[in-house]
Parts: structure tokens; sequence; C-alpha cells
């Protein structure tokens, strides 16, 4: 971790700035769960976002700083927390094999063929199905599972998951600080492009349900 960290939030901090001039209020349908992500985040809260800033404005920064701290720590796990990063190796092998899935986007013309039937003739050569093929690998595929952890190797586990999360909170510390130095000109982006738009909307809203404006 070096002052990377406060130049990346720059960075990230003036592509948003560049970008909100260009939002407008969406027409989809509002979320119907809260977001995770923005629900509560000190990101937000450093960068002075938290109140009467529409989600989809908030969004877009959130993520934007999600991936710093996500990267960094994604370093710092690789450099100095080796079975830490083992583990995430080997959870990450696991999804993409499962992700490999050959029936699934064959496309209409193989729709109703039965892929695994047997060929015709019994003496010519049949390598494999496309059943076979398409096993999922799961969890007990034994390629792919190594042998359990030791004691000694779990405890040794618990203690880099440790200073892997002791170390996401300082670069998340970081990085709110950084935030924070830009929070005057976050605010005047808000007030500047997205405010009127909200107020506009309210207004909208205000004649519709009040058409006789009295
Ligand atoms: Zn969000």
């Amino acid at each position: 971790m070096d002052a990377s960290i406060e130049s990346r939030v720059d960075r990230e901090v003036e592509a948003w700035l560049r970008w909100v001039p260009r939002w407008r209020p969406g027409t989809h349908r509002a979320r119907s769960r809260l977001c995770q992500q923005c629900l509560g985040s000190p990101v937000l809260k450093a960068a002075g976002l938290v109140t009467d800033v529409p989600h989809a404005v908030q969004h877009p920064l959130s993520m934007r700083i999600k991936t710093i701290v996500e990267d960094e720590v994604e370093n710092y796990t690789a450099q100095n927390l080796p079975m830490l990063d083992r583990e995430l190796g080997l959870i990450e092998e696991r999804r993409a094999a499962q992700a490999y899935r050959p029936l699934e986007g064959l496309g209409p013309e193989f729709d109703g063929i039965d892929l695994d039937a047997p060929p015709p003739e019994p003496d010519s050569p049949y390598l494999f199905t496309f059943e076979e093929l398409a096993q999922p690998l799961s969890a007990d595929d034994p390629e792919l599972v190594p042998p359990p952890l030791t004691i000694e190797e779990k405890a040794a586990l618990r203690v880099e998951m440790r200073l892997a999360d002791d170390f996401a909170t300082l670069v998340g510390k970081r990085v709110c600080a950084a935030l924070a130095g830009h929070r005057a000109e976050l605010r005047r982006a808000v007030d500047t492009f997205v405010e009127p738009q909200v107020q506009a909307l309210l207004a909208d809203l205000g004649s519709t349900l009040d058409p006789h404006g009295t």
C-alpha cells in the first residue's frame, strides 16, 4: 500500500465527476431490495453523498471505490498471505470449472436431440458423450478438492484472514480520508447536475397528483 491509493481515489472521483452531468433519472422500476453496497456505506458517508442523492448517482461511486479496496487487498494477499491466496485461488478454480457447461448455448438446432445417444454402429469409435463432458465439476471432483487442512493450517489460515480483514479496514480508512477531501466538489456536482432534475421530477409528480394546482 502506497500513495497510489490516494491517486486512484482521485482518478475515480474525476471519472465520476465526468459522468454525473450525463445522468438522467431512470424510468425503470424502483429496486425492490436495498443495495447492500450503498446502504450504510462508509464510503458514501465520507464522500458526503448519503442524503438527498439518488441511489443511481451514489452507486457508480460506491462501485468504483469498492474496486480500489478489492484490488489493494488482492495484491496484499498475493504478496503476504500465501495460505489465503492459495485457498482463494482454489475457490476461483472451482467456480471457473462449474461455469463451463457444454450443453448450454448449443443453439436451437440441438433442441430435442438426444446428445448422448449411443452411436448407431457398435464398432464406430466413440470417445465421449456430451453428457459426460457436461458432468458438473462439483466440489466432489477429486482433482479440484485439495486434501483437508490440518489443524495448524486452519489456524494459520484464520490468522491470514484476520490480517486481510485488518488490511481491508486500513485501506478503507485511507480511501475514506481521500474521499473526504473531495466532498465539496462532489456535492457541487450533485447540486448542479442532479438536484435540478430531482426537483423537476418532484414538480411533475406534484402536478400529476394535483391537476388543478390547488
Ligand atoms: Zn448501490
